[in-house]
């Protein structure tokens, strides 16, 4: 017997429709390169990404067609992703910092008819637009005044394209398993591979996220999403937060500390969000400057594994609660969530920190396991490990246009982590699949040691990884960065792991370098690293 409850679908167009009838004044403010402030609000949101729908509609995009931004986190972009989505086309985000050949492949592989982008990106834009022949234009999201110098044809100008467009659209009923937007991965190896979101996934994955023992998200919240709008939709705040009405602070392209510190306390932002990178800066910032965080009350770390040292002096030091997050493109990206339990109200900072440093709790609608190499489930003690699989209804069960090779494993995605899951359901990532260091027939986890290395109050980021050894197979080699102006001999800093690690795990050696190689997304290039090091033991 079916149930007899409306099958009303849930779609992108009908967050920003909530918004606008029930928040209406409530402001998204935004800041761009040159540091100037863009104050409007849901209703001026919802008026202009209604122009955009009506001037694509003009333009000839129709359901289905992919349009792709690049752009920073403002508010331009965030029109967008609701001008686009809301008629049935095919938001695109690209992430700018991938390889050059990338970009120009993701354009030509998701066809996209049209590229919106931030005029700071011209000379990409200029540098791909031959090898593009399916854009039929490039829109530059600015001011007529303000539109780059540039020979490129088809060049178009954003308030030009959208202005005198009608202020209201009536947005289509889809079907809300359509596509509403496509974020490519950034694979080290090989072609980046599309991970298609759907109406539906977005929705109830913006719905999750806001709950309380989630991002906890409300109406009396100021959110703040460093996360970039062009990897894994900043995290689907753009959607979460305007869901349940929160002035939205979008902060452009200055990540730095000082930028983000003034935006904290100018715009009293409540939550933040962003990975470990952006927030060990500004820790650093703070400590040398007593600059304060004004009514900051919750940062969300995820992305890369947040140390535990980052955890104690935000919560200990600065009174702002950290989540640490896990998830990927493929998950939308929340997959787990680190919050507390009733359970855990009587444990002292310091133990508390120790479960804070997991990456948390599979949020309803994600499920997780974890096997070993012969696919048989492992138990959830905290001590096993073995390859983390998903699913649920916003993990993705296929790649754009690559249906044909296999993605799930009987049902279930490989994350290519590495995993624990406890008796409480706390998930800890040891390792991406391909970096745990495996030495003497025994697994090292080189997120543990590295997680150790940054808590030594001289370092600024590290690596470790597996260098070949004749005896074990392969020995930790830690590769740390400095803070500048300080030092550390290599015995003292591996004297620092005595006590904390067994003694195996600690690293044979220590490489002092400038800085370390990193990927579009801000995660260690390990791949690189190994290569780099390879003969290291040899040499030796
Ligand atoms: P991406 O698809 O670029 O967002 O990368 C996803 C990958 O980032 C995951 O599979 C993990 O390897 C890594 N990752 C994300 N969040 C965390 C976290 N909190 N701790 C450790 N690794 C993480």
């Amino acid at each position: 017997m079916r149930g007899l409850m409306m099958e009303t679908p849930l779609l992108v167009s009908s967050i920003i429709r909530h918004a606008t009838l029930n928040h209406g004044d409530t402001e998204i403010v935004s800041r761009d390169a040159s540091g100037a402030t863009h104050r409007y609000t849901y209703a001026d949101a919802y008026r202009r990404s209604s122009q955009l729908a009506n001037a694509l509609t003009r333009a000839g995009v129709r359901e289905g067609d992919t349009i792709a931004t690049m752009a920073w986190n403002d508010y331009r972009h965030f029109e967008a992703y609701y001008g686009i989505s809301g008629i049935g086309a095919v938001c695109h985000t690209i992430n700018p910092r991938l390889f050059h050949e990338q970009i120009a492949y993701i354009i030509n592989h998701a066809e996209d008819a049209y590229v919106l982008f931030d005029p700071g990106f011209i000379e990409m834009i200029e540098r791909h637009a031959s090898g593009c022949p399916i854009v039929k234009g490039w829109i530059a999201m600015c001011e007529r005044n303000e539109m780059p110098e540039s020979s490129l044809k088809n060049l178009i100008c954003y308030e030009d394209f959208i202005g005198g467009e009608p202020e209201h659209y009536d947005w289509p009923v889809l079907d809300e398993n359509s596509a509403c937007g496509l974020c490519y991965t950034s694979g080290t190896t090989g072609d980046p591979k599309g991970v298609l979101y759907s109406h539906r996934s977005t929705v109830l994955h913006a719905m999750t996220s806001a709950m309380p023992d989630a991002m906890n998200l409300s109406a009396r919240d100021t959110v703040m999403p460093v996360s970039s709008m062009f990897h894994v939709m900043a995290w689907g705040l753009p959607y979460s937060a305007t869901m349940v009405g929160a002035k939205l602070v979008l902060p452009g392209p200055n990540l730095d500390p000082e930028s983000l510190c003034q935006l904290f306390v100018e715009e009293a932002v409540t939550i933040t969000a962003g990975v470990p990178t952006i927030w060990l800066g500004l820790v650093a910032h703070l400590q040398k400057t007593g600059a304060r965080l004004g009514s900051l009350k919750r940062i969300l770390i995820g992305g890369a594994a947040c140390p535990k040292s980052l955890i104690a002096a935000l919560e200990d030091d600065y009174g702002v609660e950290v989540v640490h997050a896990w998830g990927m493109t493929e998950t939308s990206p929340i997959g787990t969530l680190n919050t507390m339990k009733a359970s855990h109200a009587g444990l002292t900072a310091a133990e508390r920190h120790e479960i804070q440093a997991k990456q948390g709790r599979g949020v309803f609608g994600v499920e997780m396991k974890i096997v070993d190499d012969a696919g048989v489930e492992l138990a959830r003690d905290g001590v096993a490990f073995g390859d983390l699989l998903v699913r649920g209804p916003w993990i993705c069960s296929a790649y754009h246009r690559l249906g044909h090779v296999e993605t799930l494993r009987d049902g279930w995605l490989p994350t290519g982590d590495v995993a624990t899951i406890d008796a409480d359901g706390y998930m800890q990532i040891t390792d991406r699949s391909k970096d745990v260091i495996k030495s003497g027939g025994e697994w090292i986890s080189s997120i543990a040691l590295e997680n150790l290395a940054v808590g030594h109050p001289a370092i600024r980021e590290a690596a470790v990884i597996g260098i070949p050894h004749p005896k074990w197979s392969e020995r930790p080699l830690l590769i740390v960065v400095v803070n500048q102006g300080e030092s550390v001999s290599r015995d003292e800093l591996l004297g620092f792991f005595d006590g904390k690690v067994t003694k195996w795990w600690k690293p044979d050696d220590v490489v002092f370098v400038d800085e370390l190689p990193h990927t579009a997304t801000g995660k260690l290039l390990k791949a690189k690293l190994r290569k780099d090091y390879e003969l290291f033991g040899s040499r030796a």
